[in-house]
């Protein structure tokens, strides 16, 4: 098991700086999920971590000691990218076999290593077929047994999931989330889907445009975005723009009152400008009498999504979407006036 620090690490293409300054800390045994929109630099901190390519400034450290002038192949990384990148002339098993003679490993250790590892996501019973002839899933199980022989100290995955459709994703997910657990080996996970991350992740990293603008819990980061960009990308969000009119407790007036926000904000000023997020599924479509917060607002739409329900409202704070458990606004009508509440502890006051 291995930690990973990246310290303050740059990445230029020419004139275009990719990563800014990226810092980060992976405790060993960790699984930590970089996510963020597609071009935001994910790959290419990936890619310095293995080794393929060199940052201009900044360095990553495994154990505390810098891998800066340690070759790829002596990094002991485990690869899985999005695309399988199968040997389309092995089977399964050459696949995997292959892996363990490039790394130089015993020769009577490769044969029970490759069994283990695809006994390990279900494949031993396709060791001898090709690439062409398995479906994708069954391509990035083998994928993944070839990291996995490597018992690498790091595994690293590019968007693994991105090609599968979404019953193929959740079971991938699951075999990811338990190797990884039951090897204890510690992850960087990259992917643009906030799903993905928000279940695997023991730690959960947001890259925008080179930057690291939020890190930590799952729960951490969508209960308590620092950002809209984080609240938005994580998630999905409802922004209310106000003033401060009090700072303990916090209240903001915005164009229909003054709103009571349980959460607190840093460098708050009286008649400072402030952005208050909240999730659609935290909007209250059933208020009671002593609820704050409370607000009407007209029906625009009324969308079945199978288990939820998401309402369009236009209400006195502006647009708004809620979203509640489907037979529990099965009876809103398009065009009703509604009365709702935005619950204080819900609202969250985002940084400037
Ligand atoms: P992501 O994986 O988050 O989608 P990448 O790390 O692949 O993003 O790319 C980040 C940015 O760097 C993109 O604008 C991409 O075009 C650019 N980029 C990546 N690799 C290269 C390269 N080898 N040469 C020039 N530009 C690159
Ligand atoms: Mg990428």
């Amino acid at each position: 098991m291995t930690s990973i620090e990246i310290s303050n690490l740059s990445k230029s293409f020419g004139s275009a700086r990719v990563l800014a300054n990226v810092s980060i800390k992976i405790a060993s045994g960790e699984f930590c999920c970089l996510v963020g929109p597609s071009g935001c630099g994910k790959t290419t901190l990936l890619r310095l971590v293995a080794g393929f390519i060199t940052g201009e400034s900044g360095d990553i450290l495994f154990d505390g000691k810098s891998v800066k002038d340690l070759p790829v192949a002596d990094r002991e990384i485990g690869f899985v990218f999005q695309n399988y990148a199968l040997w389309p002339h092995m089977t399964a098993y050459q696949n995997v076999l292959f892996g363990l003679e490039a790394r130089k490993v015993l020769k009577n250790e490769r044969a029970p290593r490759a069994h283990a590892a695809l006994t390990s996501v279900q494949m031993d019973l396709f060791r001898n077929r090709y690439p062409h002839e398995l479906s994708g899933g069954q391509q990035q199980r083998v994928a993944i047994a070839r990291a996995l022989a490597l018992k690498p100290k790091l595994l690293l995955l590019d968007e693994p999931l991105s090609n599968l459709d979404t019953k193929l994703r959740e079971e991938l997910r699951g075999v990811i989330s338990d190797l990884q657990r039951e090897h204890s080996i510690t992850t960087i996970y990259v992917t643009h889907d906030q799903h993905d991350a928000l279940v695997l992740a023991d730690k959960l990293a947001v890259l925008s445009e080179g930057r690291i603008i939020q890190s930590g819990t799952p729960e951490s980061v969508y209960e308590s975005p620092l950002s809209a960009a984080v609240a938005g990308f994580i998630g999905s969000a409802n922004f209310i723009q106000g003033e401060i009119v009090s700072i303990t407790p916090l209240k903001v007036r915005c164009a229909f009152g003054v709103l009571d926000v349980a959460s607190s904000i840093s460098d708050a000023k009286i008649g400072h400008e402030v952005k208050l997020a909240i999730r659609p599924s935290y909007v209250s479509l059933t208020p009671t009498g002593e609820c704050s917060n409370r607000l009407e607002g007209i029906v625009m739409e009324n969308r079945y999504f199978g288990p939820t329900r998401r309402i369009v409202l236009e209400s006195q704070a502006g647009a708004l979407v809620a979203e509640c458990p489907a037979e529990q606004a099965a009876h809103i009508q398009t065009g009703q006036k509604i009365s709702i509440a935005l619950p204080p502890h819900r609202l969250v006051a985002l940084a400037a």
